[in-house]
């Protein structure tokens, strides 16, 4: 314990300590000491996203993304600052199209998937069996093959045993169809029984899927409670459980499953760009964001929409010469106002009020539209040029 001479007076930390200090916290996960592990849903596809990353070393996997929430996911990679090592799906999915070859061109990383599918899936460099491991810093994912709702499912351990990534394998009171895509109830259940249960009842079992809002289960809660494999259900009861599900044929397959064996690379093989107008990236938040020094050299392309109250004008940020000041709170009576016939860059003080200004330009159709990161303080700091008038135009 601190005795009186080693008081906050005593001990005050530098500015810059502190804002290492704010950095590192930053960083590290709050819930694990050594781990970094994020849980992400797909609200079209019902679909689980899973990032894992090593908090010492910053290597990370990302597990079953869906391709059009693929802005979102590279977002919380980079903010997280991770470097990602691999994305891998659990089996190739019927149901959604994933969003592997994306991540791996915007990272480089590679595209982890069963070996087993025949013909292999196209644009893997990181086929996956039985017994593999996927490490990422000093952590791994042990690969376990857990066929039965395709041929090629897999379910990802984690080093410790702790959690265990099902796929459509185990599914939290239920289990993946197996009525399709080379599908067997009968190895579906020999899959669970023999490679799921046998982990520690306490493991944590994340499926690729909940279609009633569940997020986690255990090996010990499926063992008691799934219907369909749980209690004293054995082989027979499970097979004629899973053989009389009459589920519809699922909507996505056509689309799905042929972008899937390219693991999910577009015909024209091209990465969509949010934007067709300038280096705009997605924040985690959603929000349509620009970099301060692009704005300053492409000033005479876009229109900047200036959302502080006119007083801030008189502030020693200044403001960008011919900004066009609208203040938020008035900016949804007033979106006639803003020019059409160029891209909006939001602007306020710190980039918070103006990342709010792009939804509502974006929800009055103004599409072509971002937020500066950082705001005019950020502006400033850089040394780009600002003018000092009157506010109001
Ligand atoms: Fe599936």
């Amino acid at each position: 314990m601190l005795g009186p001479a080693h008081s906050a007076a005593t001990y005050r930390i530098p500015a810059r300590c502190r804002v290492e200090w704010q950095h590192a916290r930053d960083r590290s996960p709050e819930i694990f000491p050594d781990l970094v592990f994020r849980q992400l849903f797909d609200a079209a596809s019902s679909t689980y996203t899973y990032l894992l990353g090593d908090a010492g070393t910053r290597q990370a996997v990302i597990v079953d993304t869906v391709f059009e929430q693929h802005p979102r996911d590279h977002a919380l990679v980079r903010e997280l600052d991770l470097a990602l090592v691999a994305v891998v799906d659990t089996h190739c999915h019927a149901d959604h199209v994933t969003g592997a070859w994306l991540m791996q061109q915007t990272t480089g990383c590679r595209i982890g998937v069963s070996r087993r599918y025949q013909p292999p899936v196209e644009g893997a460099d990181l086929t996956l069996d039985h017994g593999d491991r996927i490490a990422f810093g000093g952590r791994h994912l042990e690969v376990r093959a857990t066929p039965g709702h395709t041929e090629g499912c897999l379910t990802l351990v984690l080093d410790d045993r702790s959690m265990a990534f099902t796929g459509d394998a185990l599914l939290i009171r239920g289990a993946g169809r197996s009525d399709f895509q080379h599908g067997s109830a009968r190895t579906l259940y020999r899959s669970i029984t023999r490679e799921i249960f046998s982990l520690p009842d306490a493991c944590l079992v994340f499926p690729a899927h909940d279609y009633s809002g569940r997020t986690v289960s255990s090996v010990a809660e499926e063992k008691t409670h799934n219907p369909r494999i749980g209690g004293a259900a054995d082989e027979r009861d499970f097979v004629e459980f899973m053989e009389n599900l009459n589920l519809p044929h699922p909507k996505q397959i056509d689309v799905a499953l042929p972008a899937n064996l390219r693991s999910g690379r577009p015909e024209d093989g091209k990465v969509p760009r949010p934007a067709d107008w300038g280096p705009v990236r997605q924040t985690y938040a959603g929000l349509l964001e620009i970099e301060p020094e692009w704005v300053a050299e492409h000033l005479p392309q876009v229109h900047v929409l200036d959302v502080r109250q006119p007083q801030e004008m008189q502030e020693s940020l200044g403001r960008i010469a011919g900004a066009q000041l609208v203040p938020l709170n008035e900016l949804k009576a007033r979106l006639g106002e803003i020019p059409k016939d160029r891209p909006v860059v939001a602007v306020c003080h710190a980039g918070m009020r103006s990342g709010q200004a792009t939804v509502i330009l974006r929800g009055g159709g103004l599409t072509r539209c971002a937020n500066m990161r950082g705001g005019m303080l950020l502006w400033s700091q850089l040394g780009l040029p600002t003018e000092r008038r009157s506010g109001g135009s």
